[in-house]
């Protein structure tokens, strides 16, 4: 199918980042399992939970800083590459695609990017290093130095909008696409996980490779239950 495809998007979930290291927030006895997230509104209206995301994001940064692309990443970047991929959506937030070299702009984050900060009212982006010294030398995050608004991690948190240029940009590319890849998603999460469905019903052929048996199998053209790294590097080499 990829040989015979003239226009893949590939769309990736938690499960290609978890071959990295990166754990999976979603899982059964993954992060938010234990600790319920802070939503969009806690976050804007208390520096008390401010402190405390800001406080979970830098406990998570070695394992972020520690996560290198792994065989899935470098297939899905050879694909892109060679042009037959023309985009990469995905529900991760770790930039690993950027960093096996796909370009940014064929990368379309859904959930945003935890790799940097943004200011809530100006957009700006904003360094972690420098704000994570001034977090931890007075307690408090700084604000954003061009307005004063507030800095988060560039991701999209629950009860925050979907990011409106990603998501139509993720429409058009799976819209006009003849295969649509999907890599190490459950495809329980919506809007993201209508992306294949629409795929599907524009005539797009429907590949899926996820360990465990997805929401959407009965509607994929191939379905295969095993490791992206070890099954794309196959893939793409062939
Ligand atoms: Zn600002």
């Amino acid at each position: 199918m990829l040989r015979a495809a003239e226009r893949v998007v590939v769309f990736t979930g938690a499960g290609i980042s978890t071959e990295s290291g990166i754990p999976d927030f979603r899982s059964p006895g993954g992060i938010w399992t234990k600790m319920a997230p802070i939503g969009f509104d806690d976050f804007v209206h208390s520096a008390e939970l401010r402190r405390e995301a800001w406080r979970r994001r830098f406990a998570m940064e070695e394992t972020f800083a520690a996560a290198q692309p792994n065989d899935g990443h470098r297939a899905i970047a050879q694909l892109v590459a060679s042009g037959k991929a023309s985009h990469v959506i995905t529900q991760n937030i770790d930039n690993l695609h950027q960093q096996s070299g796909v370009p940014a702009e064929q990368v379309i984050e859904l959930h945003g990017n935890t790799r940097y900060a943004r200011c809530l009212d100006c957009g700006a982006r904003a360094e972690l290093a420098p704000i994570r010294a001034h977090f931890e030398a007075q307690g408090d995050p700084p604000d954003c130095v061009a307005c004063g608004g507030l800095l988060k991690t560039a991701t999209i948190s629950f009860g925050q909008a979907m990011p409106e240029l990603e998501m139509a940009r993720a429409e058009a590319a799976t819209l006009a696409c003849d295969l649509f890849l999907v890599l190490g998603s459950s495809l329980v999460v919506y809007p993201a996980a209508g992306f294949p469905r629409l795929a599907r019903r524009n005539g797009a052929k429907l590949v899926i490779v996820n360990r465990e048996p997805t929401e959407q199998d009965d509607i994929a053209d191939l379905v295969v239950h095993g490791g992206i790294g070890e099954t794309m590097r196959v893939a793409v080499n062939a």
